[in-house]
């Protein structure tokens, strides 16, 4: 039997605890050509791209999450999410192989259901930047810059509350992300202030990747 990219899991949904399916990529078919200056990482093979299955959407209720979302709901928002998603949601499934028009929708399903669950600022960040590459990915450059702009604003978030600290985002990280969604959406002085930061300090930073990368993005900038 030929093995394709595609295979189906079982998930537990983390709001009303139903089992329903979806799909999964086999991680040997998905295949990082680079990373762009964002991260967004480019794949051999456009069609097996890793970030269209990130988001979850549980077909019972149609509450929407990834693997970074807490189990633990905040008190009072399981009530706004049972009256502002679960009982507007029509039933389908979003199993199966993804175009990337359904992967939006499902990211748009998260961010909205990640703002109800008030989650981390650094997993809204995510969820926002991971729409902004989606729109990249299709051309829509307004639409790109609309998420980049939002995903910025969350890291801001993140940083000054300090919500990224229990996750696998550095301080430099979260730095980094401001800077560079700042720079791209304009917003140079954002973007100064943030590179500035990372190399004030980077003699205590642990990731050296990041510090080269803060240099030619501060050097792109001065030359624009
Ligand atoms: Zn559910």
């Amino acid at each position: 039997m030929e093995l394709t990219p595609h295979y189906e899991t079982t998930i537990t949904c983390i709001y009303c605890k139903e089992d329903f399916p979806t799909a999964k990529l086999r991680s040997k078919f998905v295949r990082v050509k680079k990373h762009e200056s964002d991260f967004q990482p480019v794949y051999v093979n456009p069609d097996v791209n890793g970030i269209y299955y990130n988001v979850f959407v549980c077909e019972h209720c149609g509450f929407s999450f990834t693997e970074d979302f807490s189990r633990y709901f905040v008190p009072g928002t399981e009530q706004v999410i049972q009256s502002q998603i679960v009982e507007r949601f029509v039933r389908r499934s979003y199993n199966g192989e993804r175009t990337v028009f359904q992967a939006l929708e499902a990211y748009k399903l998260a961010l909205v259901c990640g703002n109800l669950k008030k989650e981390k600022n650094v997993v809204l960040a995510g969820l926002a930047m991971r729409i902004a590459w989606l729109y990249r990915s299709l051309d829509n450059e307004g639409q790109e810059l609309r998420f980049m702009k939002m995903s910025r604003d969350y890291y801001i978030n993140a940083y000054t509350t300090g919500d990224y600290s229990s996750t696998q985002m550095s301080e430099f990280r979260v730095l980094y992300m401001i800077g560079e969604l700042s720079r791209r959406i304009g917003d140079n002085e954002e973007a100064t202030r943030s590179f500035s930061r990372i190399l004030e300090q980077q003699s205590t930073c642990l990731e050296p990747q990041i510090i080269t990368m803060t240099k030619e993005q501060w050097l792109i900038m001065r030359e624009e």
